[in-house]
């Protein structure tokens, strides 16, 4: 396990508290579509390494990649972890590898922004223990609100 000490900066976003849940991210500026926000950042675990530990309510800082590497923002991550969940999001996360051939994640604007907006995305959590979905509530407020963070119910598997 490389340390990784490095901390990015997220000049288009700060952190404050949010409408929503707790601390939310919030654009510093108008922001087009497609624009950076930051990569997530924080301490790598592999998946063994996940299966091993026991993380009880910590889910939430904790985002699995592609390739089953998980990244806890808890730990020396940056403000792009106080992105908070909506159903209707504004943003998204975006898997990509950078010059080192490391998998990243970064997150960008889905739609153009303005200034002082709060940024969402859509966590699609999955539960690994099987949790209903009413352990992970959803109050984002959006007319397409599905009531919880868990992934949609996918009719195609
Ligand atoms: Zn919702």
């Amino acid at each position: 396990m490389k340390p990784r000490k490095q901390t990015s900066s997220t000049p288009n976003i700060r952190v404050a508290p949010s409408g929503v849940h707790g601390l939310g991210a919030f654009a510093v500026r108008d922001l087009p579509a497609e624009a950076f926000l930051g990569l997530y950042e924080g301490r790598r675990y592999t998946q063994q390494e996940i299966a091993a530990k026991s993380w009880n309510d910590q889910l939430t800082y904790l985002f699995t990649l592609s390739n089953h590497e998980t990244i806890d923002g808890a730990k020396g991550g940056n403000g792009t972890r106080h992105l908070n969940h909506a159903c209707d999001p504004n943003c998204e996360a975006v898997e990509e590898y950078d010059d080192a051939g490391e998998l990243m994640l970064k997150f960008q604007t889905l739609v153009p922004v303005d200034a002082g907006d709060e940024l969402f995305i859509d966590y699609s959590l999955t539960a690994d223990d099987g949790s209903p979905a009413e352990n992970y509530p959803c109050h984002c407020g959006s007319p397409n609100c599905r009531g919880t963070m868990l992934a949609p119910v996918d009719a195609e598997e």
